[in-house]
């Protein structure tokens, strides 16, 4: 369809159209039906949704703003949500015929499948190739209020040799939840990944970490804005030849995503502490510009 998504308001089938935006009184057949949490959009985006019901929905745009959709297939029950990092012209790290945003993706799909086998319901924050900036992430976490937020990254650039994978989990420095689900996460991955056996490369302190911005809050804006319990993975290198290698094939995409899903399984099922937990070396506070908002072009929802 060739409109837009600013301000779009049509009515709904039933014809009702007199509500004034407000969200309308549950009735007892609206109270025993669960939030509709997100729509995904005729065009196949996932969007956040803020109010309104069936015909006027109001949803959190990519761009992170704020429109009215009439039609969308309704996401309910969400329990975590998967945001699989860069996208659009933010590609992440490109390297050994990989692109960051494009692995994120394959990866975070995988990983939706493998939580819905378990019986968790996820969602994600990117459905295809396009541009979401850090504040969209967290808005449509925000929105939803899951149980838990995963963001899925692939790390790059120069590691030294590692014994075992140099697998890092970042979580919300001061979130005790935030810190038991990076260890569980990483407890899993680590021991996953380490039986593909290959020379892996890391950080000397790569475990369940944080990062610190020079303000001296979380580094990552995802984690930083985020209102519940959030995490931050790099899995394995893309930069290192025998990780690139790895990460280039279905079977080890599928294995790093059924590890993630069973350590998000463990942190919703148990009381258990996770293990990784380390003192993290500086990183610097250099921002890589993307994430940002501005000339932010949204793509269509309908
Ligand atoms: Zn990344």
């Amino acid at each position: 369809m060739l409109c837009g998504v600013a301000a779009i308001v049509l009515r709904s089938p039933s014809g009702e159209s007199s509500s004034t935006g407000a969200t309308p009184r549950a009735g007892l057949s609206t109270l025993a039906t669960a939030r509709v949490q997100m729509l995904r959009t005729a065009s196949g985006i996932n969007v956040a949704v803020l109010g309104g019901s069936p015909g006027r929905w109001r949803v959190i745009t990519p761009c992170d703003r704020t429109a009215t959709i009439a039609t969308g297939t309704p996401i309910r029950d969400i329990r975590v949500i998967i945001d699989p990092g860069h996208g659009g012209a933010e590609v992440g790290a490109v390297t050994h015929g990989l692109e960051e945003a494009r692995l994120n993706l394959q990866v975070a799909v995988e990983l939706q499948h493998q939580l819905q086998a378990l019986g968790i319901t996820a969602a994600l924050t990117r459905t295809g190739d396009y541009r979401l900036p850090i504040a969209t992430r967290a808005a449509i976490a925000n929105a939803v209020a899951p149980a838990l937020f995963v963001s899925v990254h692939h790390n790059a650039g120069a590691a030294a040799p590692h014994q075992g994978p140099g697998t890092e989990v970042y979580y919300q420095h001061q979130s005790p939840a935030a810190k038991r689900l990076a260890g569980l996460v990483w407890a899993s991955v680590f021991s996953t990944l380490q039986s593909f056996g290959v020379p892996w490369v890391g950080a000397s302190d790569a475990g369940a970490i944080y990062r610190l911005g020079s303000t001296g809050n979380d580094f990552y804006g995802v984690l930083r804005l985020t209102h519940v319990p959030a995490v931050l993975i790099e899995p394995a290198y893309m930069s290192s030849t025998p990780e690139a290698s790895l990460l280039g094939t279905a079977a080890f995409r599928s294995a790093e995503a059924q590890a993630i899903a069973r350590g998000i399984q463990r942190y919703l099922t148990t009381h258990d502490t996770g293990t990784g937990y380390r003192t993290p070396l500086p990183r610097g506070f250099s921002d890589d510009g993307g994430g940002r908002t501005d000339k932010c072009r949204d793509p269509a929802l309908d």
